[in-house]
């Protein structure tokens, strides 16, 4: 089944877009069907169980890391991610150059930005990640390469409100584009299983989609 949803999901995405299928909450066995069926990229948000899912599945697998991050976690996912899509405070940022200079790594990093009207949801204003990219600042991150911008758009059935917040991202994304010309910074994430079209319509280079790949996570 796993390896149906994803052929029919890879059938309906352009071929320039890079898909990740989120695993989270599922067990090693499904990621490897998927894995058998050409996936090698896999995303997971809570750093326990990515380390534990890098540890016993195939070494070629290009793991995302799309959760919330604890500074004290660091060394459970800075090790193996080739992308944390989601930093989403100046305090993370700042413990992940720490930990790259300590390590002598090069962090690979999306900024989180804010969409949306939930309060819960983390992430940068566009006034903090305009600020960060003042090249005064982006030069003391030695450690950190700013590879774009990542969002989760509202939870709604309202389209237009969607496509505001893709809208919006988008425009963040090609205004550091335009006034900073960064060759690294070519990523904008945004996009999941109810979402993902219109996400492609403004621009995602990555989506991240889990329901409809595994099925539900409860
Ligand atoms: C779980 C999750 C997804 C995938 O959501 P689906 O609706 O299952 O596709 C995407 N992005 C983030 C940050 C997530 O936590």
């Amino acid at each position: 089944m796993v390896a149906d949803n994803l052929k029919s999901v890879l059938s309906k995405l352009p071929p320039e877009v890079k898909l990740v299928a989120v695993s989270k909450f599922h067990p090693a066995e499904d990621i490897l069907e998927a894995y058998n069926a050409g996936q090698r990229r896999f995303g997971e948000n809570r750093p326990q169980e990515f380390a534990a899912k890098v540890a016993g599945l195939p070494g070629d697998i290009e793991w995302h890391f799309i959760g919330h991050l604890q500074t004290n976690k660091l060394k459970l996912v800075l090790p193996y991610a080739s992308l944390v899509e989601s930093v989403d405070s100046q305090r993370l940022l700042d413990a992940i150059e720490k930990w790259g200079s300590e390590h002598d790594k090069v962090i690979d990093v999306l900024l989180e930005l804010h969409l949306g009207a939930e309060e819960t949801k983390g992430g940068f204003t566009e006034e903090e990640i305009l600020d960060i990219f003042r090249p005064d600042r982006r030069s003391s991150y030695r450690h950190v390469r700013f590879r774009g911008l990542m969002g989760m758009a509202t939870n709604t059935d309202d389209q237009s409100v969607v496509e505001a917040d893709f809208a919006r991202i988008e425009a963040l994304k090609n205004k550091l584009n335009q006034e900073y010309g960064l060759p690294d910074f070519t990523e904008l994430s945004i996009g999941m299983s109810h979402d993902w079209p219109l996400a492609v319509k403004h621009g995602a280079t990555i989506v991240r989609i889990g329901t409809a790949i595994f099925g539900s996570r409860s």
